[in-house]
């Protein structure tokens, strides 16, 4: 049995203004991030920044265009919020997105069949209540750590206090042994494929 202990780190409804800071201690730490972008947050400012985020070794995913709840929509309207986001991402630093992050996880069958991209759900501390302070939201992370997790936070506008508990995060996860990767590298060190249609927390 492997003793391999693995850690996908993601963030969602970016690019925002607290992405710099994100990038800055994953830089600081040496580990690669997994970020899943609003096509609507996307401008021509956050060229640099998602650039920046592909040289780090981070990868940037699909969270819709306007992260509106997508089971409420038709087949064409779903594939038109994914399309302009996968195309958003690929213009920006050439590469198309292989994940998708169904804004607040409202998933129905319609989305899965609308599209090849798999999708991607995790477990994370309600960092988009401001009154959970980076201190509980460290807490609740590291008490969640597991082999395999795909852990969710959000670098949303003015998210300070997650900038904070990540900083926290990550030496906390290294001192316990794991190894932080991208949500493809945990596929592919677990050696499973991505499977359309299936929505994965865990990969392991
Ligand atoms: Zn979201």
């Amino acid at each position: 049995m492997s003793t391999e202990k693995i850690i996908a780190l993601t963030f969602d409804d970016g690019p925002a203004d607290v992405t710099p800071q994100i990038l800055d201690i994953a830089e600081r730490h040496g580990v690669p991030a997994s970020f899943f972008v609003c096509g609507n947050n996307i401008t021509p400012e956050s060229f640099e920044v998602m650039r920046r985020a592909v040289s780090l070794g981070c990868e940037i995913h699909n969270h819709s265009r306007t992260h509106s709840d997508m089971t409420k929509m038709s087949t064409d309207e779903i594939m038109a919020e994914i399309d302009f986001t996968s195309g958003k991402v690929e213009e920006t630093v050439g590469i198309r997105p292989r994940f998708f992050r169904p804004p607040y996880i409202a998933v129905n069958q319609l989305m899965h069949d609308a599209t090849d991209l798999t999708f991607i759900c995790g477990l994370g501390a309600e960092d988009w209540l401001d009154e959970v302070s980076a201190e509980e939201r460290y807490k609740r992370i590291i008490s969640q750590a597991e082999d395999g997790l795909v852990i969710l936070l959000h670098d949303a506008q003015g998210n300070v206090k997650t900038v904070e508990a990540v900083d926290m995060i990550i030496p906390e996860l290294k001192k316990q042994g794991y190894e932080l990767v991208t949500v493809s590298q945990l596929f592919e060190r677990k050696n499973i494929t991505p499977k359309r249609g299936e929505m994965y927390t865990f990969v392991r």
